[in-house]
C-alpha cells in the first residue's frame, strides 16, 4: 500500500472572545479563524504490524500515545475496526514546521490529517461532517483544521461557518521558541481574572455574552476590507498573556509600530502576528521587528493567509 503524505497548515485567530461557561467544562466561544500555509507535513504508511506509532522530528512532540495524531489514529481504528483489521497498523512520521504549545493548533491539524490521510488510505470515504464530528473528540480546533480557509467558529470552536476566502494577505508570525502557553492555564487565568472583576462589578461570566461583536469583523471580510480586517483583530486571551510576559506584550508593540494592517496574538498565545497588504511589507515588519529585538530566541516566519484545510502533498 503506498504511503500518504499530507499537508497540515496551522491556523490563526483573526477574533477570539470567550462568551461564558458551559455545563460540560468547556467555554462558549465566538472566533473567526484563518488557516496560513506554514504547515506540518504528516505522512501515513502501513507498517505490518497490529500497532500505530509516531514519529516526530521535534524534541517537544511527545511520540507515544499523547501525541495527538496518535489518538485520532486510535480513534479511527475504534470506529472503523473492520479497516483496521484488514489494513492493519501504520506509522505516523510528522515533520514539524508549526510552532510547539503557540496558538497556532499544531497538534490539532496533524490530528486532522491522520483522519483525512486514514480516511483515504482505508478508501472509507467519510463525509467531511463525520470526520468533523469525529475531530470534535480529539479538539475544538480539529474540525475547522479538516476543513481551513476562514470560518466562523463558535459553540466550544466545533460549530463553523464558513466566510468568503481574505485575498493573499501576508503573515508575519513571531515566537520566542522557549516560551510556550498552555491552554488550560490560559483558560483557568481568563476565568480567576474575570471572577475577581465579576465581584466587584457584579458582573457575571455568562452575562459577558455578546459584549463584544465579531461582525464588524465578519463584514469587514465579506467586503474584503483589508484596512477594516486589520482594526478588527480581538482575542480576549491577549490581556492575560502579555500581562504573564512582558516580552510579548513588547513584542506585540514592535509589531504595531511597524503599520501593519493589524496584529494580534493567536488563540491562547504566544505567538503574535501581524497582516501585510504585500510580501515587501511582510519582509519589511520581520526585518523591523528583528531589529528592534535581537533576542536570538525569537524566530519569525513570513507567510501568507491559506485558503485550504489538510489536503495530500503534491508529489
Ligand atoms: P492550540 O492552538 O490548539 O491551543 P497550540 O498550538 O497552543 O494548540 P500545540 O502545538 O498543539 O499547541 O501543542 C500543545 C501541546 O500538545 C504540546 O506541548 C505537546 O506536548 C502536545 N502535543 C501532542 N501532540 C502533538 C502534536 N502532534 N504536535 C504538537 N504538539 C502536540
Amino acid at each position: 500500500m503506498r504511503p500518504y503524505s499530507l499537508i497540515a497548515p496551522a491556523k490563526i485567530n483573526l477574533y477570539l472572545e470567550i462568551l461564558g461557561d458551559r455545563s460540560d467544562g468547556y467555554h462558549e466561544l465566538a472566533m473567526v479563524m484563518q488557516s496560513v500555509a506554514l504547515a506540518d507535513q504528516i505522512t501515513l504508511r502501513a507498517n505490518g504490524t497490529a500497532r500505530i506509532q509516531v514519529f516526530c522530528d521535534h524534541p517537544d512532540v511527545p511520540a507515544d500515545q499523547t501525541n495527538l495524531a496518535y489518538r485520532a489514529a486510535d480513534l479511527m481504528a475504534n470506529t472503523y475496526a473492520e479497516a483496521y483489521r484488514q489494513f492493519g497498523g501504520v506509522d505516523i512520521r510528522i515533520d514539524k514546521q508549526i510552532p510547539v504549545g503557540a496558538g497556532l493548533a499544531g497538534g490539532s491539524t496533524n490530528a486532522a490529517a491522520v483522519l483525512v490521510g486514514l480516511d483515504l488510505m482505508w478508501g472509507i470515504g467519510i463525509t467531511q461532517i463525520e470526520l468533523q464530528d469525529l475531530g470534535a473528540q480529539l479538539g475544538s480546533d480539529v474540525p475547522f483544521c479538516i476543513a481551513g480557509g476562514t470560518a466562523i467558529a463558535t459553540g466550544r470552536g466545533e460549530v463553523l461557518s464558513p466566510l468568503p476566502p481574505v485575498d493573499q494577505l501576508y503573515v508575519v508570525l513571531a515566537k520566542y521558541q522557549s516560551l510556550s502557553v498552555s491552554t488550560a492555564w490560559a483558560y483557568k487565568t481568563y476565568r480567576q481574572r474575570f471572577e475577581e472583576a465579576y465581584i466587584r462589578e457584579g458582573d457575571r461570566l455568562s452575562d459577558k455574552r455578546n459584549a463584544m461583536k465579531s461582525g464588524a469583523l465578519v463584514s469587514a471580510i465579506d467586503q474584503a476590507d483589508h484596512g477594516q480586517i486589520g482594526k478588527r483583530l480581538y482575542n480576549d486571551f491577549e490581556k492575560i498573556v502579555l500581562e504573564e510576559h512582558p516580552q510579548v506584550a513588547a513584542l506585540k508593540a514592535a509589531m504595531a509600530a511597524c503599520d501593519p494592517l493589524g496584529c494580534l496574538m493567536s488563540g491562547s498565545g504566544p505567538t503574535v502576528f501581524a497582516l501585510a497588504e504585500t510580501q515587501e511589507q511582510a519582509d519589511r515588519i520581520a526585518t523591523e521587528v528583528r531589529s528592534v529585538i535581537p533576542d536570538s530566541d525569537l524566530k519569525l516566519w513570513v507567510t501568507q493567509l491559506y485558503h485550504h484545510g489538510i489536503h495530500l502533498a503534491p508529489h
